[in-house]
């Protein structure tokens, strides 16, 4: 692959997507003539991609139809699954253009399936996107909204902008089908409830174009939006999106062209500007005849003849309701084959709502890694703060709490636990028995505390107790009660003769305003209860008549 090429076709996506197709259409098919003289597939399958997208921007949906097919059968040659699934996409997206709905279905289930084991997100973003096109387009708003509305979630996840942008402009239109099928029904409410988030979606994206220099986006939405508002009969507001929309129109863009006119001549209708009416209306004829779209040359007809009519020349009026009325009859006959291929397509789609519920379950699947995530993550901070051994807290539980306590502004009391001449017993009866005593200390202390007290192994042979609620007396008890506990303990099942005894020294948070300083308080008089004998619980010299903050 020339880097050369690939900069020139670079270049060319940025002009597609700045509202410059025509020039990235010819830049493109330069490079592409190219690539099929030099027989290089990997640039000829990325040049004909790029046509395909910019003849779909550009309306041409034939001559995009024949590069797309060709960049898959490259691209699937090559083993390129993303780029395949993007191709298959667009070729899909084509063949809806071009009315070939059971085509479409077809490809964009083949798209979508082959996306989504690519896992690549553009591919994915993509293939759902033209999903709920189709959706869209043969009348099923519920899961057009829900399919446009994950392609821009992923193309969000994906970080492209411009694809961003373009799926808005899709889950606006199939929020405004959802609108269009409720008027259809007579039900004003469920239009009004289902117009306005159209609108909304469609300025979102608007901005958004705009933001990105998307001069193609920006027509789409403004032309849009002009319908919607139209439909809406706020005709004032759809007459302004028309004048934004003419500041920023392209000769070369067909298909805005056609819906601008045919929405203009609508708007000055309802806004009974007849004779400027006209113009557009002839305009969009003219361009209907052209294309061959049965549909809009209807409407320029019923429209046009509706503004002769208002105008008083009756005998155009007349010539153009006959030509409307056999339209009519033609139109409805195709919509009538067309229904029942889409009942044929209903079937189809449930391959692809199949495909649907693959993604949900890979979202799902996200959230049940993520939560067993956090269950691991919890348990592993569980085991940072607890001491294997005896299975009370360690030091870090007891920082964390002290901080908490601390933050709450509660008086607390700490009190740290020796024990007497534990040197002797590791020496006189081993390191096993030793770590029995620190075992069955652990289990003593735990079972004389309250429940919202706080026990933890400080390190060695030393424990550290935190109590909150208590007053002095309490505290004091209850240390006094350990110290008994351990003292009177039958201590002769972890070895014979042996006795176990401790000595505690108490601080109080209201000595000092720091917390290791509580700590270090507590020390001393831990090293005043050994001096004095051990087997002991010493308080500061005047903590005893104190009353705790
Ligand atoms: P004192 O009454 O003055 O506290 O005397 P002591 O012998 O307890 O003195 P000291 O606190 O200095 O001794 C602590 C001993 O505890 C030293 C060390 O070998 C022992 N030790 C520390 N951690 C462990 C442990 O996890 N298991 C066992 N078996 N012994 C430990
Ligand atoms: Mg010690
Ligand atoms: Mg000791």
């Amino acid at each position: 692959m020339r880097a050369s090429d690939m900069q020139a076709l670079d270049r060319a996506w940025q002009m597609g997507c700045t509202g410059r197709s025509t020039l990235a259409l010819e830049i493109a098919h330069g490079v592409h003539s190219a690539s099929v003289q030099r027989d290089d597939p990997h640039v000829q399958a990325r040049s004909a991609y790029e046509i395909s997208w910019y003849c779909f921007q550009l309306g041409k949906s034939e001559m995009g139809l024949d590069y797309a097919e060709q960049a898959v059968t490259i691209w699937r040659h090559l083993d390129q699954p993303a780029f395949e699934a993007q191709a298959l996409s667009i070729q899909a997206w084509l063949n809806m253009e071009l009315g070939q709905l059971e085509e479409a279905v077809a490809l964009a289930a083949e798209a979508l399936d082959i996306a989504d084991q690519s896992g690549d997100l553009r591919a994915r973003s993509l293939a759902i996107n033209v999903t709920g096109v189709i959706f869209w387009l043969s009348r099923q708003p519920p899961l057009a909204i829900d399919y446009c509305g994950r392609a821009v979630a992923l193309a969000q996840e994906a970080g492209d902008r411009s694809f961003e942008c373009w799926w808005l402009i899709n889950l606006g239109g199939a929020q405004s089908e959802a609108a269009y099928m409720a008027l259809e029904a007579g039900d004003r409410a469920a239009f009004d409830a289902a117009i306005g988030p159209a609108i909304e979606v469609t300025h979102r994206a608007n901005d958004l174009a705009r933001s990105l220099g998307d001069t193609w986006a920006e027509r789409l939405c403004l032309g849009n939006l002009a319908e919607y508002c139209n439909a809406a009969e706020d005709f004032l507001s759809a007459e302004q999106f028309l004048a934004r929309y003419r500041d920023i129109a392209n000769e070369d863009d067909l298909r805005g062209e056609g819906h601008y006119l045919d929405i203009l001549g609508r708007t000055l209708i309802s806004l009974r500007r007849y004779e400027e009416a006209l113009v557009p209306l002839q305009h969009a004829h003219v361009l209907a005849t052209g294309s061959g779209n049965v549909e809009t040359l209807m409407f320029a007809c019923l429209y046009l003849s509706r503004a002769h009519e208002h105008l008083g020349a009756f005998e155009p009026a007349l010539d153009f309701h006959k030509r409307y009325h056999s339209l009519h009859q033609q139109f409805t006959a195709e919509r009538t084959q067309r229904n029942a291929r889409l009942a044929d397509i209903r079937y189809e789609t449930k391959k692809l709502r199949m495909l649907l519920d693959t993604e949900a379950g890979r979202t799902a699947e996200i959230a049940r890694s993520f939560a067993a995530l956090q269950q691991q993550t919890t348990m592993l901070t569980e085991a940072a703060n607890t001491d294997p051994l005896t299975g009370l807290g360690n030091r870090r539980r007891l920082e964390a709490a002290m901080d908490a306590v601390e933050a709450s502004g509660e008086g607390y009391m700490l009190a740290v636990l020796d024990v007497d001449h534990f040197k002797a017993i590791n020496d006189k009866l081993s390191h096993i028995v030793g770590d029995r005593v620190l075992i069955a200390l652990g289990a003593l202390i735990r079972g004389a505390l309250r429940a919202p007290d706080l026990a933890v192994r400080f390190g060695g042979e030393e424990f550290v107790l935190l109590m909150t609620g208590v007053t002095v007396g309490q505290a004091k008890k209850t240390c006094e009660r350990i110290r008994l506990t351990i003292a009177r303990h039958d201590w002769s099942p972890v070895a014979s003769g042996l006795s176990v005894t401790v000595s505690i020294g108490i601080a109080l948070s209201s000595e000092s305003g720091i917390p290791h300083e509580i700590l270090e308080i507590a020390d001393r008089n831990l090293y005043r209860a050994k001096q004095a004998g051990r087997n002991r619980v010493v308080l500061s010299p005047r903590a005893g008549s104190s009353s705790n903050r």
